[in-house]
């Protein structure tokens, strides 16, 4: 695709996360499945269900904008997942692969907050007041279940697998 404007740009910024969102709709129930923790498991769930309206959102925003988001791979998103599902096949003591699993699912975060910041400071340079609001929206989603691992990791499930000891 030609990126002639900011415009072109905002369009493959969103394209790139129609992508990524969809893969993670397929993944998250995969990282749920892997969890042992109860509240990660449970955290997975609630994520998959945010996500789905992530991807809601950005149809939403191709309709105002008049554009198509298929026909784009995000291989960002396709290596995170791919990284985080070797991680979780490997023989592991149930709270080292959850904790594992929290620092996956933190990457994929971090790379939506990342995509999402640039997509809304575009739009709003653009003068998108509609797109701005929803992507908004998201990018506070996509923090707060930062936040959220992050703090399970550090009162929880960090705590617990540093209590394994080492029996070699
Ligand atoms: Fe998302
Ligand atoms: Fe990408």
């Amino acid at each position: 695709m030609k990126l002639e404007t900011l415009q072109d740009l905002l369009v493959h910024e969103l394209k790139d996360l129609y992508s990524a969102e969809n893969q993670l709709v397929k993944a998250l129930p995969k990282m749920a499945a892997a969890a042992t923790n109860e509240d990660l498991r449970a955290g997975f769930e609630e994520h998959l269900e945010e996500t789905k309206n992530h991807v809601t959102r950005l149809e939403e925003i191709a309709e105002i904008l008049g554009c198509k988001l298929t026909g784009h791979r995000c291989k960002a998103m396709e290596g995170l997942i791919e990284e985080g599902s070797e991680l979780i096949s490997e023989d592991a003591e149930d709270v080292v692969r959850d904790a594992a699993l929290i620092g996956a699912a933190q990457r994929v975060e971090h790379y939506e907050i990342a995509g999402y910041g640039t997509a809304r400071a575009l739009a709003e340079c653009l003068g998108y007041g509609d797109t701005v609001r929803i992507l908004t929206e998201t990018l506070d989603e996509e923090r707060a279940t930062d936040e959220k691992l992050t703090e399970l990791a550090e009162t929880t499930i960090n705590v617990e697998a540093a209590e394994l000891v080492d029996v070699e």
